[in-house]
């Protein structure tokens, strides 16, 4: 099992594909935008993928019943590093929790519906693929953005 050169674009797509159930039923706007001329960048294609589905699947999550879900999905470069941040306008991380999101078994979901494994399975692979994760999050408004090296040597 080798890395490949994927464009990140077709796996964010894949992933919306999968997850279009559950972005039709909460009634979901999704607004993309990516950078299309970005590299491709040498990754474990299934790794990358369980990615786009955990901070998704977070994102519609959190606006289950709320009015006007939105969805941001960006690509970008920032500095020597691709940049996905995935934004979504649901109630936020409380302050008092945000220090223990990337625990693992941490959830706030009932029983059946969350693992807590998702967060720390990005973080695993996200370092796998020497990048990093960040997250912003206030009432209203919850970014998660994952960085990943363009024109590593690995
Ligand atoms: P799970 O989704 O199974 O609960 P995760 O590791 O994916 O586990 O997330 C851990 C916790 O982080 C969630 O239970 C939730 O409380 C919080 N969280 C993650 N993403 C968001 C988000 N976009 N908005 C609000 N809370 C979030
Ligand atoms: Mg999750």
């Amino acid at each position: 099992r080798d890395k490949e050169y994927v464009d990140i674009h077709g796996g964010i797509k894949n992933t919306l594909t999968m997850l279009g159930h559950k972005l039709k039923k909460g009634n979901v706007q999704l607004v993309e935008e990516y950078d299309l001329t970005l590299p491709r960048i040498n990754a474990y294609v299934g790794e990358l993928n369980q990615v786009w589905t955990n901070l998704i699947d977070n994102a519609l999550d959190a606006l289950d019943g709320v009015p006007n879900g939105r969805l941001d999905i960006k690509t970008k470069q920032v500095n020597s590093f691709l940049e996905v941040s995935i934004t979504d306008n649901g109630p936020g991380i409380p302050e008092e929790i945000k220090n223990r999101i990337f625990d693992p078994f941490f959830t706030t979901k009932d029983v059946g519906k969350g693992t807590g494994l998702g967060l720390d399975v990005v973080t695993r692979i996200v370092q796998q693929h020497n990048g990093h994760i960040k997250f912003n999050s206030q009432p209203g408004q919850t970014t998660f953005c994952v960085y990943f090296p363009l024109n590593g040597q690995d």
